[in-house]
């Protein structure tokens, strides 16, 4: 927790400028639809932080929630404010994220929300000696994207992770390009072994 805690001061500090223009066109989409802001300050600036790191690391202002697929329209949906706002703010009352909601949310229905995003995140993972397994995670039913997907798994891992090298399975190539963006990003080497049926990402830190 206090780890976590430094981590989003940190982060908060180095985004200050980015997240003041996330907040600015945030204010101004949720007037305009009517929509409320989540009222934890630290959940939508976190999200505010991720959505910067998402512009940086990808170039676009991608879901804070999902990396980039290799389906450029599915990609061109996933800008935020993404396509499924309407539809996830009618089923669960906010989006996906948790970022925007309806303006008669309470305070029960927002923290129903977000318990709802949470649990998908803080599921096990398939780590085991230095080799983070990133297959196998249930899809969104509306992106048809894994979630936890092998971003979200790495940074969760990071949370408590100790060693200096870590070796990464994911599916697709599109995950193992991700990284290596990621990578990119946060000075972190990076190398990558196409296998039969999927790819193994090294990262040393
Ligand atoms: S789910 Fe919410 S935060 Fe994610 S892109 Fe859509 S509107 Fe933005």
């Amino acid at each position: 927790m206090l780890k976590m805690m430094i981590g989003f001061f940190k982060d908060y500090f180095k985004y200050k400028d980015e997240v003041k223009k996330q907040k600015r066109w945030i204010a101004k989409f949720t007037t305009q639809k009517n929509y409320a802001l989540n009222p934890s300050w630290m959940m939508s600036t976190n999200l505010e932080i991720w959505l910067s790191e998402m512009e940086k690391t990808f170039g676009k202002r991608y879901c804070p929630c999902f990396e980039p697929s290799n389906d450029e329209a599915l990609n061109k949906k996933m800008l935020c404010p993404c396509e499924f706002i309407d539809d996830e703010i009618k089923e669960y009352g906010t989006c996906h994220c948790a970022l925007f909601g309806s303006p008669d949310l309470d305070k029960a229905g927002w923290k129903a929300s977000s318990d709802r995003l949470m649990s998908e995140y803080r599921v096990p993972l398939n780590l085991k000696n230095g080799v983070l397994d990133t297959r196998g995670m249930p899809k969104d039913s509306r992106r048809n994207l894994a979630v936890p997907d092998a971003m979200h798994q790495l940074k969760s891992t990071l949370n408590s992770y100790n060693q200096k090298q870590l070796s990464m399975i994911v599916e697709s190539e599109q995950e193992a390009k991700n990284l290596e963006k990621i990578a990119s990003f946060r000075g972190y080497t990076y190398s990558k072994e196409p296998k039969d049926d999927y790819y193994k990402v090294n990262l040393e830190f």
